[in-house]
């Protein structure tokens, strides 16, 4: 079965994990909830909406795949609802910038890239 965050991606939104117990947003994937140990974890949607927390532009690609991709950029954003996301995003975009959530084809996947709102 293919990862909930990652097939989002392919439908076009960005998921992330909430608590159903309390309702708290979770920093990362888990299995018990941060806020109350809840484990009734699921996956809701985000808007998509973001802002830029950390910028790192990448000129030499980690492997041969993203090989043709290079010179990208990589942000780590925070969405409106709470929780950080690592993604692509347009080059030039700056830490404190809106972004908005954008799908990017490649390979067998779809890769998360932010644009400038
Ligand atoms: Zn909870």
């Amino acid at each position: 079965m293919t990862h909930p965050y990652t097939a989002g991606l392919g439908a076009g939104v960005v998921r992330y994990q909430c608590c159903r117990d309390c309702g708290a947003w979770q920093p990362m994937e888990r299995h018990a909830c941060r806020a109350c140990g809840g484990l009734q974890l699921s996956w809701r949607d985000a808007v998509g909406l973001a802002t830029v927390h950390a910028v790192t532009e990448i000129s030499r690609a980690p492997d041969e795949a993203f090989r043709a991709l290079a010179p990208y950029t990589l942000v780590l954003a925070t969405l409106d609802e709470g929780p950080r996301v690592m993604g692509h995003a347009e080059p030039g975009v700056a830490i404190g910038d809106r972004v908005r959530a954008g799908f990017l084809r490649f390979g067998e996947g779809t890769l998360l890239r932010f644009r400038r709102e």
